[in-house]
């Protein structure tokens, strides 16, 4: 099992820094010499039960980069104590997950490959007279654990003697009691003001076939039980978790305090990533995948990592997101647009920037020559003049944006409209003189002319003109496909307490003029579309004759700092 990879990530390869609260805690550790001579250790512990999502992302950057930064170890585990959820398509997807992010581990482990241990650790608390054998129900249980006021009461089976409860445990692995029939429970206290310390649960029957053991086990350890002890093995030092474990510590360190665990993990908990406009729920994501309203885990709205590397997002976008919103002690929602923003931020110094016209009309220039075109020159990229330029045809059809032409101007309106003359970046000064309709009312073309002295580059310094659009030549445009993408999730205008709910509005397609080059684009190639964002030919669908492209994200930030 042992050494995977060797972890040979550093910090600042990854474009991180360092610090947190939980860095704080690992120092008071190690200046206490509490884990001495053992490498600080973290593990990212999934249930393969879906597919990751930008929250377990933040989760895999903290645990990576704390081993990282202490030159430590970071395990990925598969939680699989619980064989009815799981599958191998989501162990699959969950290494190619934190592969992409850019992590190595250096154990690949599952839980499960620790049952024969658990269940001798189990057998060792009932000699200790710490756990017993009980017979009640699950909603009996329930009914029996009290509440927050008032304390629980005691099973009529905590008495069982220490033979009889080895006895029924083994009977219990064996095979002899249905599922629900007898559970394993801790023996602690039930009048505990923590109910998660009131005789809980820790072996349950359960006669399903699990995906690593197979059918040799019929009894399962529970999540509060299993989750120390795989920590432990794995000679983990810091078990990082999310809130809601907080009350679950006091069990976490009393079963390895129980089995006299030297040197034993300590847990630290962190606030939960909730994104705004999105959800994080893996049941709510399933459901979407399942009833087809998405088109899949990969499908470009989901929050999922498989769903933004599809979009368009970057590793570097993702963990520098996960490292800016940093670590909290409460729950609270982070903006969607601050993730917009990583990515924005990322993109703009590395992709080239292509003329991709939406919702087009034809523009004719009356005055230029048929038959003639003329190379314009463009920059690669505003901000990175390295980059260079590139040329693209210019002639007498061209296409432009319909957000760049007005029939009746509103007010501050400098792009095109009857009467006015507007530079076509790269090329000349035109002036729209005609507009063409159809029958419907409906406009077919633009009629314009162009003035020959104001050639960009030809140092023309008569008239300024308050607008710059951006065009393509109309025999030489590439149609392509674009997606474009609204939020996964809006507000619900008929709930009182604003949830969120599907939006059905969050994809829409559009078929667009581009610029030539843009035929030779290659499946997850990015570029800046002038003017409107950033997008990536679709890792699925784009083939050699037909380019489909995805909205990663616009171009203007609504985020603030
Ligand atoms: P579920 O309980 O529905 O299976 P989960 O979110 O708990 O979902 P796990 O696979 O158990 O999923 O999570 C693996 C790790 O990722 C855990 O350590 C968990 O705390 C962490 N994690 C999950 N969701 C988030 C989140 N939104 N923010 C930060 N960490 C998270
Ligand atoms: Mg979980």
């Amino acid at each position: 099992m042992a050494g995977e990879k060797e972890n040979d990530n550093n910090l600042a390869s990854l474009g991180l820094t360092d610090g947190n609260f939980i860095h704080a805690f690992i120092d008071e550790d190690i200046a206490a010499g509490k884990y001495a001579g053992q490498p600080i250790f973290t593990r990212f512990p999934p249930e393969p039960n879906g597919y990751l999502h930008i929250g377990h992302a933040k989760a895999i950057c903290l645990n990576f980069t704390t081993a990282i930064k202490y030159h430590g170890k970071c395990n990925l585990r598969y939680d699989d104590t619980n064989p009815i959820k799981e599958d191998t398509e989501f162990v699959n997807s969950i290494e190619e997950d934190v592969k992409w992010l850019g992590f190595k581990w250096d154990n690949l482990l599952y839980a499960s490959d620790y049952f024969d241990e658990m269940f001798d650790c189990a057998m060792r608390l009932i000699q200790k007279g710490k756990a017993y054998v009980d017979d009640l129900s699950a909603s009996e249980i329930k009914a029996t654990r009290g509440t927050l006021t008032n304390p629980g009461t005691e099973s009529p089976h905590r008495g069982r003697s220490i033979e009889e409860n080895v006895r029924l445990f083994e009977e219990m692995r064996a095979g002899k009691y249905a599922d629900g029939e007898k559970v394993l429970r801790a023996k602690i206290d039930m009048a505990s003001p923590n109910i998660n310390m009131r005789d809980p649960v820790l072996y349950r029957i359960s006669h399903s076939t699990h995906h690593n053991t197979g059918d040799q086990w019929c009894i399962y350890p529970m999540y509060d039980y299993a989750h120390p002890l795989e920590d432990a093995i794995e000679q983990v030092t810091h078990s990082l978790c999310t809130l809601e474990f907080e009350d679950h510590r006091p069990l976490y360190n009393w079963v390895l305090e129980e089995l006299e665990w030297k040197n034993a993990p300590r847990q630290i908990e962190f606030a939960r990533l909730n994104l705004s406009n999105t959800i994080m729920s893996k049941r709510y994501l399933k459901e979407l995948v399942d009833d087809g309203t998405v088109e899949g885990w990969d499908d470009p709205r989901m929050p999922t990592i498989a769903g933004l590397r599809r979009r368009g997002y970057t590793p570097e976008a993702i963990r520098k997101f996960c490292e800016d919103i940093g670590l909290s002690k409460s729950n609270s929602a982070v903006e969607i647009e601050f993730l917009e923003h990583c990515v924005r931020d990322d993109l703009k110094t590395k992709v080239v920037t292509r003329n991709v016209v939406f919702d087009p009309i034809k523009v004719v220039i009356t005055n230029y020559p048929e038959g003639q075109t003329e190379d314009a020159v463009m920059e690669n990229n505003r901000e990175v003049p390295e980059m260079g330029e590139h040329n693209v045809p210019f002639g007498r059809e061209l296409w432009i944006d319909g957000e760049d032409f007005m029939e009746i101007p509103a007010k501050k309106y400098f792009r095109l409209f009857p009467g006015n003359e507007v530079r076509f970046k790269g090329a000349y000064f035109l002036t729209c003189q005609e507009v063409l309709k159809d029958n419907d009312g409906k406009i077919v073309e633009l009629h314009c002319t162009y003035d020959p002295e104001t050639r960009s580059g030809s140092g023309f310094e008569g008239r300024k003109v308050k607008g710059t659009i951006h065009w393509v030549e109309a025999q030489t445009a590439v149609p392509i496909t674009v997606r474009e993408y609204g939020y996964l999730m809006v507000k619900d205008e008929n709930d009182p307490d604003g949830r969120e709910i599907f939006n059905p509005d969050s994809l829409v397609t559009k078929l667009c003029y581009a610029e030539p080059a843009i035929a030779q684009a290659q499946a997850e190639e990015r570029f800046q579309f002038f003017r409107h964002g950033y997008y990536i030919a679709d890792a699925k669908l784009t083939t050699e004759d037909e380019k489909v492209f995805n909205q990663i994200v616009g171009l203007k930030s609504s985020w603030k700092k």
